[in-house]
């Protein structure tokens, strides 16, 4: 644990610049959990805060209390500069460099505000004032929830900020089955449930709204799109511009479908590429030994977690899945 957190509830409070919150581009379960989580548990103590994402994120996540109130930097820019450039805390969560945040990384770089970093993925950037960070937590959520408990005053957390939270435990471990579980991580999901989060409830909102056709676009990399290959040990899927467009995919729709190739028996290593035209982006999962992150950072201008990580490409498709097969060779040590 990494904790140089010195304000107290007090500090937030009376200090004169808005609260700004934020977390990476196209954010995902956790982002938007600890950043609404955080949000909401501001408000119940009497601290006005404002959520701004670099960019918009997946639908199924647009039950979350107060997603109305989120600002989105994209269609705010010159609003969102304000805000940031007159503020006295920028929360920093779910990221640690400010490429993370795409061009609002400049604004909050420069920002005289104190910025703090929360959150649980390796190797952080120095552009903080104070931090709290874990990296062998399962998730922000679990990180804004300890935050809470140690720095700042439990009695103003709500069931709506526990909803939140619960979003972020559950989608960083994979329901709880991802070795980032913890027994703290059980521990918090009781004591949630105990400010009347409904687990049942939660888990119907995340995954049990799907449109149909990300369910036949989901039919159709299993049944069309998985190579397996280095002896069964890899499973690559990928999907071509014209894919994303014949299946009228949207910001979230392939959430999660890099987990199937990892469920196949004998491999220890699943990539997903995907040709989202401006970039082909990619995301890797592996079981044990083999690091995600340094595979991404080594080849890919990517990174993450040893067993969850993503990069991106500017070439072509057809050269990334060449060159993720080339690099892969290398990496067969580690398999
Ligand atoms: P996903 O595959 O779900 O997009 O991302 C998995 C994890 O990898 C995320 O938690 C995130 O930390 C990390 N990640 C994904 N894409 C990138 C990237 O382009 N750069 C870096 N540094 N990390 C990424
Ligand atoms: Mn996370």
């Amino acid at each position: 644990m990494l904790d140089t957190i010195t304000h107290n509830l007090q500090d937030l409070k009376s200090q004169s610049g808005k609260i700004i919150i934020t977390t990476h581009y196209k954010p995902d379960g956790d982002a938007m959990g600890s950043s609404l989580g955080l949000y909401l548990y501001l408000k119940s103590a009497g601290i006005d805060s404002q959520v701004i994402t670099p960019t918009d994120y997946a639908d199924f996540l647009h039950w979350l209390p107060a997603n109305d109130s989120v600002m989105v930097y994209e269609e705010h820019k010159e609003k969102a500069n304000e805000l940031i450039a007159n503020a006295g805390y920028v929360f920093c969560l779910d990221f640690n460099a400010l490429s993370r945040i795409n061009e609002m990384g400049e604004h909050v770089g420069a920002s005289k505000a104190k910025k703090i970093l929360i959150d649980h993925h390796l190797d952080p950037q120095d552009f903080d004032d104070e931090r709290f960070i874990e990296i062998g937590a399962s998730s922000t959520c679990e990180l804004i929830y300890k935050y809470v408990q140690t720095h700042l005053d439990p009695s103003f957390m709500t069931k709506e900020m526990g909803e939140c939270i619960y979003t972020g435990l559950i989608t960083d471990t994979g329901s709880f089955r991802f070795a980032s579980t913890t027994s703290t991580t059980i521990r918090t999901a009781a004591d949630l449930m105990d400010l009347g989060v409904v687990p049942a409830r939660i888990y119907n909102k995340l995954f049990d709204q799907n449109r149909l056709n990300r369910l036949q676009l989901l039919g159709y990399l299993l049944s069309e799109k998985i190579e397996l290959i280095e002896d069964g040990k890899v499973a690559l899927a990928h999907l071509t511009a014209e894919e994303v467009k014949r299946f009228n995919v949207i910001t979230g729709d392939t959430e999660g479908f890099v987990n199937y190739g990892l469920s196949i028996q004998g491999v220890q290593m699943s990539a997903l590429i995907i040709d989202r035209e401006y970039l082909v982006k990619m995301s890797f999962r592996s079981i044990d030994k083999f690091p995600c992150n340094e595979f991404s950072a080594e080849f890919f201008n990517g990174g993450g977690h040893k067993n969850a990580a993503g990069g991106a490409s500017k070439d072509t498709l057809d050269n990334t899945l060449n060159k993720f097969k080339e690099s892969i060779k290398t990496y067969k040590s580690h398999l």
